[in-house]
């Protein structure tokens, strides 16, 4: 790692620790030369993470995707963004502890389904009418009742 200061070759890890989003790696570094201290940030590689879609065709893993789906059946609800972005986060980080390549986009739904009903049951009802494409009031209102006998 170069100084940024006088481009010595040679430096010092002070403290590493990862990002808030786990995305990267963040060392204090310190020149052996001049002393200078700078930070540097590491992305973690991450495998690519494909999203198998109703149709077949694949995409690239987005979590704004999920993100703003949750936005959408939170609405009004009060909910911080804050807490749909860590929602996101963990979504994302469950699929990847999978270590697989590909994961069709159902299962994605379902499980940010499981993490909406944890967190408010009127956008999980929003979320999983969009989600499942609910075809009549009825495959709606059946949602409902499984809903409201697990309370
Ligand atoms: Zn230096």
């Amino acid at each position: 790692m170069k100084c940024p200061y006088c481009s010595y070759n040679d430096c010092r890890v002070l403290d590493s620790r990862g990002t808030d989003e786990q995305t990267a790696i963040r060392r204090r570094r310190e020149c052996n030369k001049c002393k200078e201290r700078f930070t540097t940030y590491e992305r973690i590689e991450e495998a690519p993470l494909l999203v198998i879609k109703k149709d077949g065709t694949r995409e690239l893993f987005n979590r704004n995707k999920i993100l703003n789906g949750m936005l959408r059946a939170t609405e009004k609800r009060g909910i911080e963004l804050e807490r749909l972005e860590k929602v996101a986060r963990d979504v994302e980080q469950e699929l990847r502890n999978r270590m697989e390549p590909e994961i069709p986009a159902q299962e994605i739904g379902e499980l940010v389904m499981e993490y909406l009903l944890n967190l408010d049951e009127v956008a999980y009802v929003r979320f999983a009418s969009v989600y499942r494409h609910f075809k009549d009031i009825n495959k709606f209102r059946q949602e409902l009742d499984r809903l409201l006998e697990n309370n």
